[in-house]
């Protein structure tokens, strides 16, 4: 049977990248849907479970710019399967998913991730916030940072409510003060902000004593992180370990197209945040 995927892209038009990938991970029909919304998704869905013998070959794929309208597309999905009546699904709205991943796993090279203290700057983000999510339920101290004390306390909110027992606090970076103060004595430094926003000067992020791993994921100019170039990868600069974003965008293309292929292995899986971040501990 031909491996069917499922495009549900909540934007007008289908993401390209995510059809690249999917070609490149060996699926042989690719069913492109823009503008999937929870309202308009359920009889895509129910044209994937009521048609064919054998589940495992047909899947469904949630992505788009918009990670919220991914998140609310890939809870309406599960509610419309029922029983064993279901395919495997994964979410990486904007990269989401994949990212988070790929950054964890950057770091868990070069430190057991129990002994990690780190701060993720812009951590209220999609992408800051699975970080987080996957750092604290390996056990590490987190610090999610934001420009706004009162979205950082959210954020930590929700985390909580997701990794029991998470090792989590909020820190402000709107001040100078509050940015050095959020980077005083972690040992990993992820720049997790918006495309193009410059969030901490290479001074500012040296004078953290016992800095081990440095990551900025932003590819747009200026760096997130200043002095990081979008190709380190797992580079030495002056005794921290620097990642840039095509640095840490060659193992999310491997995660991504690696958990395209797994959705083709049984007919339930559910290819969220941890789901990913098994797969690429397997593989990267
Ligand atoms: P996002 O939602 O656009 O922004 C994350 C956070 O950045 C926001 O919640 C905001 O936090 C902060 N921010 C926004 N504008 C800012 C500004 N002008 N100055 C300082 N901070 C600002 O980002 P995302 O979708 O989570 O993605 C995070 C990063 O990963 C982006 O740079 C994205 O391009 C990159 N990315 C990389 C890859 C890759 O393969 N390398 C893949 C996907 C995404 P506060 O308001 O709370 O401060």
């Amino acid at each position: 049977m031909q491996r069917i995927l499922i495009q549900l892209d909540t934007d007008p038009l289908p993401s390209s990248f995510d059809r690249v990938v999917a070609i490149d991970a060996g699926v042989e029909q690719l069913f492109s849907y823009g503008g999937v919304t929870p309202q308009n998704v359920e009889p895509l869905v129910h044209g994937a479970m009521f048609t064919r013998k054998d589940l495992r070959f047909t899947a469904l794929f949630i992505g788009g710019s918009d990670v919220t309208a991914g998140e609310a597309v890939l809870a309406k999905v599960l509610r419309t399967f029922f029983g064993p009546v279901r395919v495997s699904v994964m979410m990486d709205s904007n990269g989401s998913n994949t990212t988070a991943a790929a950054a964890v796993r950057a770091v868990a090279r070069h430190l057991p991730l129990a002994d990690v203290s780190a701060v993720i700057l812009g951590g209220t983000g999609p992408v800051g916030l699975r970080a987080a999510q996957l750092l604290a339920s390996q056990g590490a101290t987190v610090r999610v940072a934001s420009r706004s004390l009162d979205k950082a306390q959210a954020a930590c909110q929700r985390l909580s409510r997701s990794v029991d027992a998470a090792r989590l606090s909020a820190w402000e970076t709107g001040s100078s003060a509050g940015l050095a103060a959020a980077v005083a004595g972690v040992n990993v430094i992820m720049g997790a902000g918006a495309a193009g926003a410059a969030l901490i000067s290479e001074d500012q992020w040296r004078a953290a004593t016992g800095l081990c791993v440095a990551i900025d994921l932003n590819a747009v100019p200026p760096a997130g992180l200043a002095g990081i170039e979008p190709t380190d990868k797992g580079t030495e600069r002056q005794g921290v370990i620097c990642y840039g974003a095509l640095g840490i965008g060659s193992a999310k293309m491997k995660i991504h197209a690696e958990a395209v292929r797994r959705l083709f292995t049984a007919n339930d899986l559910v290819l969220d945040t941890e789901a990913i971040y098994q797969i690429a501990s397997e593989i990267a």
